[in-house]
Protein backbone atom coordinates (compact mmCIF):
# COMPACT_ATOMS: atom_id res chain seq x y z
CA UNK A 1 0.00 0.00 0.00
CA UNK A 2 1.39 3.58 -0.98
CA UNK A 3 2.36 5.54 1.69
CA UNK A 4 2.73 2.69 4.59
CA UNK A 5 5.69 2.80 6.44
CA UNK A 6 5.72 -1.06 6.86
CA UNK A 7 4.70 -1.82 3.79
CA UNK A 8 7.93 -0.02 2.46
CA UNK A 9 10.26 -1.69 5.57
CA UNK A 10 8.89 -4.85 4.97
CA UNK A 11 9.82 -4.77 0.91
CA UNK A 12 13.01 -3.03 1.67
CA UNK A 13 11.55 0.34 -0.33
CA UNK A 14 12.90 1.75 3.03
CA UNK A 15 16.58 0.63 4.21
CA UNK A 16 16.25 -0.70 7.84
CA UNK A 17 17.94 -3.96 9.68
CA UNK A 18 15.56 -6.72 8.69
CA UNK A 19 15.57 -9.62 11.98
CA UNK A 20 13.75 -11.96 10.39
CA UNK A 21 11.88 -12.78 7.28
CA UNK A 22 10.07 -15.43 5.53
CA UNK A 23 7.66 -15.58 2.84
CA UNK A 24 4.58 -14.18 5.27
CA UNK A 25 6.76 -12.03 7.60
CA UNK A 26 9.32 -9.75 8.64
CA UNK A 27 10.18 -8.20 11.57
CA UNK A 28 13.00 -5.23 12.51
CA UNK A 29 13.36 -3.42 16.00
CA UNK A 30 11.02 -0.49 16.99
CA UNK A 31 12.08 3.05 16.58
CA UNK A 32 11.42 4.13 20.27
CA UNK A 33 12.41 0.86 22.18
CA UNK A 34 10.29 0.46 25.25
CA UNK A 35 12.40 -2.69 26.14
CA UNK A 36 15.64 -3.59 25.41
CA UNK A 37 14.76 -5.83 23.23
CA UNK A 38 11.55 -4.38 20.93
CA UNK A 39 10.72 -5.90 17.87
CA UNK A 40 7.69 -5.05 15.35
CA UNK A 41 6.47 -8.29 13.56
CA UNK A 42 4.45 -7.64 10.82
CA UNK A 43 2.98 -9.23 8.23
CA UNK A 44 4.55 -8.59 4.33
CA UNK A 45 0.86 -7.94 3.08
CA UNK A 46 -0.45 -4.50 3.73
CA UNK A 47 -3.35 -5.28 6.68
CA UNK A 48 -4.41 -2.27 8.53
CA UNK A 49 -5.31 -4.10 11.96
CA UNK A 50 -6.61 -7.13 13.57
CA UNK A 51 -10.03 -6.56 12.87
CA UNK A 52 -9.07 -6.60 9.17
CA UNK A 53 -7.48 -10.59 9.80
CA UNK A 54 -9.64 -13.24 8.06
CA UNK A 55 -9.86 -16.89 8.44
CA UNK A 56 -7.49 -17.17 5.47
CA UNK A 57 -4.59 -15.35 7.22
CA UNK A 58 -4.72 -18.11 9.94
CA UNK A 59 -1.62 -19.30 8.26
CA UNK A 60 -0.03 -15.88 8.58
CA UNK A 61 -0.42 -15.43 12.39
CA UNK A 62 0.97 -18.04 12.88
CA UNK A 63 3.75 -17.41 10.82
CA UNK A 64 3.90 -14.05 12.99
CA UNK A 65 3.87 -16.30 16.46
CA UNK A 66 6.44 -18.40 15.57
CA UNK A 67 8.67 -16.36 14.42
CA UNK A 68 8.08 -14.40 17.54
CA UNK A 69 9.46 -17.52 19.53
CA UNK A 70 12.36 -17.60 17.13
CA UNK A 71 13.57 -13.85 17.65
CA UNK A 72 12.84 -14.22 21.57
CA UNK A 73 15.27 -17.08 20.98
CA UNK A 74 17.82 -15.54 18.98
CA UNK A 75 17.67 -12.33 21.14
CA UNK A 76 18.23 -14.23 24.30
CA UNK A 77 14.81 -13.64 26.40
CA UNK A 78 13.25 -17.26 25.56
CA UNK A 79 14.25 -18.63 28.84
CA UNK A 80 13.31 -15.28 31.13
CA UNK A 81 10.37 -14.62 29.46
CA UNK A 82 8.71 -11.95 27.04
CA UNK A 83 5.48 -9.89 25.99
CA UNK A 84 3.89 -10.66 22.24
CA UNK A 85 1.80 -7.51 22.34
CA UNK A 86 -0.92 -6.24 19.85
CA UNK A 87 -2.63 -2.48 19.75
CA UNK A 88 -5.61 -2.50 17.67
CA UNK A 89 -7.72 0.81 16.74
CA UNK A 90 -7.24 4.08 18.86
CA UNK A 91 -8.11 3.08 22.41
CA UNK A 92 -5.85 0.12 22.21
CA UNK A 93 -2.98 2.26 21.13
CA UNK A 94 -2.71 1.70 17.60
CA UNK A 95 -0.39 4.39 15.61
CA UNK A 96 0.49 2.60 12.58
CA UNK A 97 -2.26 1.53 10.26
CA UNK A 98 -0.01 -1.45 9.06
CA UNK A 99 -0.76 -4.85 11.14
CA UNK A 100 2.29 -5.27 13.60
CA UNK A 101 2.57 -7.67 16.68
CA UNK A 102 5.69 -6.13 19.11
CA UNK A 103 7.69 -8.69 21.30
CA UNK A 104 9.30 -6.82 24.25
CA UNK A 105 11.84 -8.63 26.10
CA UNK A 106 15.03 -7.95 28.41
CA UNK A 107 13.21 -6.05 31.36
CA UNK A 108 9.87 -7.29 33.79
CA UNK A 109 6.99 -6.00 32.21
CA UNK A 110 4.15 -4.27 34.06
CA UNK A 111 0.20 -5.62 33.80
CA UNK A 112 -1.83 -4.85 32.63
CA UNK A 113 0.24 -2.31 30.30
CA UNK A 114 3.73 -0.50 30.88
P1 LIG B 1 1.58 1.00 17.78
O1 LIG B 1 1.51 2.18 18.69
O2 LIG B 1 0.85 1.27 16.46
O3 LIG B 1 1.19 -0.29 18.40
O4 LIG B 1 3.10 0.82 17.45
C1 LIG B 1 3.75 1.49 16.44
C2 LIG B 1 5.23 1.34 16.72
O5 LIG B 1 5.93 1.63 15.53
C3 LIG B 1 5.74 2.31 17.78
O6 LIG B 1 6.32 1.55 18.84
C4 LIG B 1 6.76 3.17 17.04
O7 LIG B 1 7.88 3.46 17.83
C5 LIG B 1 7.11 2.32 15.84
N1 LIG B 1 7.45 3.04 14.64
C6 LIG B 1 6.79 4.10 14.10
N2 LIG B 1 7.38 4.48 12.95
C7 LIG B 1 8.44 3.64 12.76
C8 LIG B 1 9.43 3.54 11.74
O8 LIG B 1 9.47 4.30 10.77
N3 LIG B 1 10.34 2.53 11.87
C9 LIG B 1 10.33 1.68 12.93
N4 LIG B 1 11.29 0.74 12.97
N5 LIG B 1 9.41 1.74 13.90
C10 LIG B 1 8.48 2.72 13.82
ZN1 LIG C 1 1.19 -1.51 5.00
Amino acid sequence: MEDCIFCKIAHKEISSEILYEDEFVAAFKDLEPQAPVHILIVPKKHIASLNDLTADDAELLARIVLAAQKLAKDNGIAERGYRLVNNCGIEGGQTVGHLHFHLLGGREMLWPAG
